[in-house]
């Protein structure tokens, strides 16, 4: 599980940070990757690394400012050259419909893959045994949605030693105990599923938010995460900037972090008026607030232990 960041400016591409897209790797977990937003040259940028096209099981847009969409149907459009044979699902506020048949439709582009449109509204949008995928409403001055992926916990792995130990032979009794249940041997003894089966493997949670103010749903969005990804286009002391604009400071979206317990906060959607010398003082001032702060750039990957 690994989170790789696409774009990482806010507005305009810039020749340091394009716009936003970010790639949530889940290839162990479910061989797919997510994308979360698709700024203008998200396929351009795409190229540069291992992520293959065909490989996106699900998009999910914050919002439909065009520094998050403009990229889309371009990238829907040379996955189908690219031999995505797979169905996609896009989530995303109401009207990423509409821009999608639009775009797709004029164009005249005929996709080989089947595409599933969702259009979303507060609560859980997506939820099968591996994951579920919660959204709120942030504060931005269209509507702006975060997401909040909870991995669900999963069953302990079977000890298979110790039930060989037990004189227990690999077979019918290895999965009934995996399964939880309890068995009896004909021998008469009983053996309980907790003892050979080690602790349940905790699940992970990371929120990833669109541009927002600071704003009570992304503490929720953010409770306990693993990881947080917040946007901080501006620096501290530009509160007024930030609020006129409806975006974050990175003291803001680090006391986010700090409010909702994260364990770890990454800033993105920064503005190009700061240039790469002034990335190490945006950390610092998040730090100040919370320690545990990185600043994303472009190409750069996030992994996510297992706990
Ligand atoms: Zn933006
Ligand atoms: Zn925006």
């Amino acid at each position: 599980m690994e989170i790789f960041f696409l774009g990482t400016g806010a507005g305009m591409p810039a020749k340091l940070r394009n716009v936003t897209s970010i790639a949530f790797k889940l290839l162990e977990e479910r061989g797919a990757v997510w994308l979360f937003d698709a700024g203008e040259a998200t396929q351009h940028q795409i190229l540069h690394t291992s992520i293959k096209p065909r490989r996106i099981e699900k998009v999910f847009i914050t919002h439909l400012h065009g520094d998050h969409i403009y990229g889309l149907p371009g990238l829907l459009s040379s996955r189908s050259f690219q031999g995505g044979e797979s169905e996609v699902t896009v989530y995303g506020p109401k009207g990423i419909k509409e821009y999608i048949h639009v775009s797709l439709s004029l164009s005249q582009t005929y996709l080989k893959y089947p595409l599933t449109v969702i259009e979303i509204d507060e609560g859980v949008i997506f939820e099968d045994e591996q994951f579920a995928v919660e959204v709120r409403l942030l504060e931005h001055g269209i509507p702006s949605y975060g997401y909040r992926i909870v991995e669900k916990d999963r069953p302990g792995t079977l000890l298979a030693d110790k039930l060989m130990e037990a004189g227990v032979q690999p077979g019918p009794i290895f999965r009934n105990i995996k399964n939880g249940e309890t068995v009896t041997l004909e021998d008469g003894r009983v053996l309980e599923p907790g003892e050979f089966v080690g602790p349940d493997q905790k699940g992970r949670v990371v929120a990833i938010l669109g541009d927002t103010r600071y704003c009570e749903n992304a503490l929720l969005l953010a409770q306990d995460a693993d990881l947080l990804i917040h946007e901080a286009t501006f620096s501290k002391g530009e509160e007024k900037l930030a609020h006129d604009y409806f975006h974050s400071t990175t003291h803001q979206a680090a006391d986010i972090a700090l409010q909702a317990g994260s364990k770890k906060l990454c800033l993105t959607h920064i503005s190009s008026r700061y240039d790469r010398n002034a990335w190490r003082e945006l950390v610092d001032e998040a730090q100040e607030v919370f320690p545990n702060t990185e600043i994303a750039e472009d190409f750069k990957e996030i992994n996510i232990p297992l706990k």
